[in-house]
């Protein structure tokens, strides 16, 4: 069962306050150049920066105790929607660490790293494989990224058929990610929404009616972020490609689908998928990530350059693509990010890998299940990879949907992702992955149990919520307009 944490977290002093006058952590070596007095050179070190001044075992301490406090997938279970937050196995970075992978020059010329470029090549192989695409490319750095890259592509696309100037919309759905409209926008493309039925599909004769030769693209996230299976895709694609138009697959919830179908085999023209997300690569805080693209045959004359190819069977770069869009990265994209989810996807292997997909969506679904008295769900029928459940009915008790989340915090478990998609009201949308346990999901679902009664009978508690951690209720506007995260040196209790 679950219990309160009960341990309280003592509030960690900052580093600028343990600071001694003359303590050091370092020995330095005796100089060979001549001395300098660099308090002369750029002023009074001491009362201009401010550094604080201790010794390596307190920088150690300070640095251990506050990773205690910090909340990650290795000390906890982590149902953030749409992030597919599963473990990152040990073996993916011990295979990056490998000093020949770690240590090679992203300016070494391309012949002297031939293994390198079969690693991504292998990768390649594997995902064209598992999406059903005929080209992958892995320049992009994170998903948003490969989105804005793909449209780059369709725009390229219709340029080369004399019909980009008379293509000017993206249509996105009501429930899309907002990096969606984001990437269409950047792309200067207008993005026009298309409404969601009422039983969670694409209100298919609102699209109908938006269809034409001006339209460019649509942006359909599949799962969609309801975590439904939209099961009017096929003829979605055939509709936007009778009047000219191109289809973009987002592959955030391509973790529903791994080893069991192919987006590619749908009917899309074009997609991304989040190797951070699927591919168990770790979720930088904003990078280093990876938006590995999939596409058909008639995108690749553009797709980014220098292209991976194989000749006779051996991983080449081509940097001869007239038509290429260009480089939308730097050097390969993020390569180590190729090494672990190589060796990812080969230590599943084929066999297995539709256990990725089959777990997730039988995890999520017995998540919904335990929770449907509590949490209903925004749609009455099988979901996919996570749940989308509504905690409306709180709402006459005074508790909202972030209520419950900071809640689950004194509860030990990090939130699930509230308020998106945004047009389900009192939104709390959670992906337990495939890699956790019936226990931990039990534990995690009567929690949730418990914190639904919390709201009917003590609704304050939750208010309160969370009363167990380093700070509370912040003032999340305020952090926004007035964020100010730096140390200054009037904050300071004791003089230095
Ligand atoms: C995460 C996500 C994205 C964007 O991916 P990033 O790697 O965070 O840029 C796009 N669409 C959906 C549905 C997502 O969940």
């Amino acid at each position: 069962m679950p219990n309160l944490r009960t341990k309280s977290v003592r509030i960690p002093t900052l580093i600028f306050e343990k600071s001694q006058s003359g303590r050091i952590g370092v020995n330095l070596p005796q100089a060979d150049t001549p001395k300098v007095n660099v308090n002369e050179a750029i002023g009074n070190t001491r009362e201009t920066f401010h550094f604080p001044e201790v010794s390596e075992l307190e920088v150690m301490r300070h640095f251990v105790n506050l990773s205690h406090i910090n909340y990650g997938i290795e000390t906890g279970f982590y149902p953030l929607g749409s992030c597919t937050m599963k473990y990152n196995p040990r073996i993916n970075e011990t295979t990056a660490s490998f000093t020949g992978f770690r240590n090679i020059h992203p300016m070494q010329p391309d012949y002297t790293v031939p293994g390198a470029l079969e690693v991504l090549a292998s990768v390649y192989d594997i995902l064209k494989e598992v999406t059903g695409f005929d080209e992958i490319a892995m320049q992009p750095v994170a998903g948003a990224h490969g989105e804005m890259t793909c449209l780059m592509l369709i725009k390229a696309y219709h340029d080369s058929r004399g019909e980009g100037d008379k293509r000017r919309i993206v249509l996105v759905p009501d429930s899309a990610h907002g990096t969606n409209p984001a990437s269409a926008a950047r792309c200067g493309y207008d993005v026009k929404t298309i409404p969601t039925g009422p039983d969670g599909d694409c209100d298919m004769e609102a699209l109908a009616a938006a269809l034409d030769d001006t339209v460019a693209a649509f942006m359909v996230t599949n799962p969609s972020t309801l975590a439904l299976f939209e099961r009017n895709i096929s003829k979605i694609c055939q509709m936007v490609h009778a009047v000219g138009g191109q289809v973009f697959c987002d592959g955030a919830n391509m973790n529903a689908m791994v080893g069991t179908t192919r987006p590619g085999d749908h009917g899309f023209d074009c997609m991304h998928l989040n190797l951070h997300k699927t591919f168990s690569t770790p979720h930088g805080g904003g990078g280093p990530g990876c938006g590995a693209i999939g596409l058909q045959k008639h995108l690749e004359p553009f797709t980014p350059s220098p292209a991976l190819i194989r000749v006779n069977g051996k991983a080449t770069l081509d940097h001869n693509r007239p038509q290429s869009i260009g480089r939308v990265s730097s050097f390969y994209g993020q390569f180590l990010m190729a090494v672990r989810a190589l060796t990812y996807l080969l230590a599943y292997g084929k066999e297995r890998m539709s256990d990725i997909s089959r777990y997730s969506v039988l995890n999520a679904n017995y998540v919904r299940a335990r929770l449907k008295e509590v949490l209903p769900p925004a749609h009455d029928r099988p979901c996919m990879h996570e749940c989308v459940l509504t905690a409306k009915k709180y709402k006459q008790n005074g508790v909202r949907a972030l209520d419950i989340s900071k809640r689950l915090i004194d509860y030990g478990f990090h939130p699930p992702t509230n308020y998106f998609p945004l047009i389900v009201p009192e939104c709390l949308m959670i992906e337990p992955t495939e890699t956790e346990s019936k226990q931990t999901l039990d534990d995690f679902c009567d929690a949730l149990i418990k914190i639904c009664h919390e709201a009917e009978t003590n609704p304050d508690i939750l208010h309160e919520a969370p009363s167990t951690q380093v700070v509370g209720r912040l003032d999340e506007a305020k952090a926004v307009k007035n964020l100010d995260v730096r140390w200054h040196p009037s904050t300071i209790t004791e003089s230095v």
